[in-house]
């Protein structure tokens, strides 16, 4: 089945290391976006499109007000089919009340992922976040008791000052709040942004030492009762993402909104990275990123990020056998070193290979 992405892409100011599409937020953004986002989804009518995860992401989603997000829903329950939907909404603990939690149950969605980022105030205050610990913890806390009982939080490793005693107290924080996922994300200093400068660079972790973080991170969780089921995703009880699950399994998506990528109909297109023109356009201008993507390269590239890893048998079904042959020869050099573990015909990354999942998989292709 397929999944839709919404990108909401204003955010009450720019923080200094984020190169995603958004701006700061005007009042007349929302009924405008709103409108644009709806007559995209009045164009997926017909097409027999069903779909079973929703996913409102930015930007800042949490500064949509319910009447929006119910907007957008009812447009998608109008024009395509939604089947059990798992409907996600990124919030940031600074944009979030209880009428808007309230408001956004009501309207369906069941799946909160907050921005949450650290438990160090130092720490958000150095990646110029809006909130602090105890605005995240309330927020969150508030969610749980409004009814929102699928929460995920996310964390950042390799910010300046952190080390093992302030992760593992950020951890301590963060594992007492009624959240049942968590995704982890290496800060990286990409270029063009405020963070952009060697002083910044000078001043976080290195490799060795972020390396150190990330696998410290793994222990925890795992003693926690979480399952790594990707390598920077955590689950408590199977309750994996299946929206971002459908990324790293090749499934269709459909992406609404400035920015916003598609892979359906087997071919990879995208919305370009222009606000005004997505809200002026009746429908989004798309343009194509890949018309006859290499399923097989994907397969490895992505199948590998989770923890079910690839099986030989798919990877003979989309490349023949002889490529199948060739990456499990590949493989072997790469489970003696302890990169990689094979069961039952399929490879999958362990926590020391996830750290290095790019040069494992470049050496296995
Ligand atoms: S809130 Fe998120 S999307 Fe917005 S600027 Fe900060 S990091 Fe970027």
């Amino acid at each position: 089945m397929t999944g839709i992405y919404i990108h909401v892409p204003f955010c009450i100011r720019k923080c200094p290391y984020c190169k995603f599409c958004s701006k700061p937020l005007r009042p007349a953004d929302i009924p405008a976006y709103t409108a644009a986002v709806m007559r995209n989804i009045s164009a997926l009518s017909g097409k027999g499109i069903t779909a079973d995860t929703v996913y409102f992401g930015g930007g800042t989603p949490s500064l949509l007000p319910p009447e929006s997000v119910e907007d957008i829903l009812s447009a998608l329950r109008s024009n395509i089919t939604l089947v059990s939907p798992e409907i996600t909404l990124e919030a940031n603990p600074s944009s979030v009340t209880r009428e808007k939690l309230i408001g956004w149950k009501n309207a369906g969605v069941n799946r909160l992922s907050f921005g949450v980022q650290s438990a160090d105030d130092e720490e958000l205050k150095f990646l110029g976040r809006l909130h602090d610990f105890s605005r995240a913890e309330s927020t969150v806390r508030m969610a749980h008791e409004v009814g929102f009982d699928n929460i995920s939080c996310d964390l950042m490793i390799g910010l300046k000052g952190q080390d093992s005693s302030s992760l593992d107290r950020t951890l301590d924080k963060m594992l007492r709040l009624p959240i049942m996922h968590l995704s982890a994300y290496m800060l990286s200093i990409e270029d063009g942004t405020a963070f952009d400068c060697e002083e910044v660079r000078c001043s976080v972790p290195d490799e060795d030492e972020v390396s150190d973080l990330y696998l410290q991170l793994c222990g925890r969780m795992k003693s926690a009762g979480f399952e790594r089921y990707e390598i920077s995703n955590w689950a408590k009880d199977g309750r994996r993402s299946r929206h971002n699950l459908k990324y790293w399994k090749l499934e269709p998506y459909i992406g609404i909104g400035a920015s916003a990528h598609s892979d359906f109909g087997g071919r990879r297109y995208f919305c370009p990275d222009d606000i005004e023109g997505f809200m002026s356009a009746g429908v989004q201008r798309r343009e194509c990123e890949d018309d006859s993507p290499d399923r097989f390269e994907e397969y490895v590239m992505l199948g590998l990020r989770i923890s079910e890893g690839i099986s030989r048998k798919r990877l003979a079904e989309l490349g023949g056998e002889e490529a199948a042959k060739k990456i499990f020869g590949n493989a072997k050099p790469l489970i003696k070193a302890g990169l990689i573990e094979e069961k039952n015909g399929r490879i999958a990354l362990t926590d020391k290979g996830a750290l290095v999942s790019n040069a494992v998989i470049t050496s296995l292709i």
